[in-house]
């Protein structure tokens, strides 16, 4: 189990490379692509889909970096690292599939990166315990405080 704590920050750093991937191929790609005599990027739908993207990779980030200050401090990161992989791997599912409805039909193509992206962030949320357990460790770390 202590060799699952640390396992699973290194889960959800590879989490966060994917979505990172994900999210800079389609920031690119809606600039680039032009409908409708303007690039996608101009269209409310597909730059919110971006914002959300941007904040969740940071959020997923922000608790990667709390796991491995914890983790260098010699400290029990039961908690941190399950939510650290939890909420990185589920961002990375989601903004991989974000990336591939920005690529449109390209997006489902292996001429273009998301796909894989798409592919890969799937194994994050199973590998060194899937999203289902990582929520059961959660509630009985959480709950153990009252
Ligand atoms: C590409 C890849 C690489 C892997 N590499 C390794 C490796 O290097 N070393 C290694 O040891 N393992 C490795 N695994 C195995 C991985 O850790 C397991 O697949 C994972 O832990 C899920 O176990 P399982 O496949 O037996 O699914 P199951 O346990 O059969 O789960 C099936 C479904 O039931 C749910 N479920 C199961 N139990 C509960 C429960 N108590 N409450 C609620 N839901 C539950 C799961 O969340 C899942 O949705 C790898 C898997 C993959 C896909």
């Amino acid at each position: 189990m202590y060799v699952l704590d640390g396992g699973r920050i290194s889960i959800a750093s590879l989490a966060l490379g994917i979505a990172k991937g994900a999210f800079e191929a389609a920031a690119k790609y809606s600039k680039e692509r032009y409908q409708f005599d303007q690039p996608i990027s101009n269209f409310q739908a597909i730059s919110f889909k971006l914002a959300d993207m941007a904040t969740e990779i940071d959020a997923a980030e922000l608790l990667i970096l709390r796991a491995c200050e914890l983790k260098n401090q010699h400290k029990k990161v039961t908690l941190e690292s399950a939510m650290a992989k939890y909420y990185a791997s589920e961002v990375a599912v989601k903004v991989a599939n974000d990336a591939v409805q920005i690529f449109g039909g390209n997006g489902y193509t292996k001429e273009f990166p998301v796909e894989k992206f798409y592919r890969d962030s799937k194994l994050c949320t199973i590998g060194e315990g899937t999203s289902e357990i990582q929520k059961i460790v959660i509630a009985r770390e959480v709950l153990s405080k009252f």
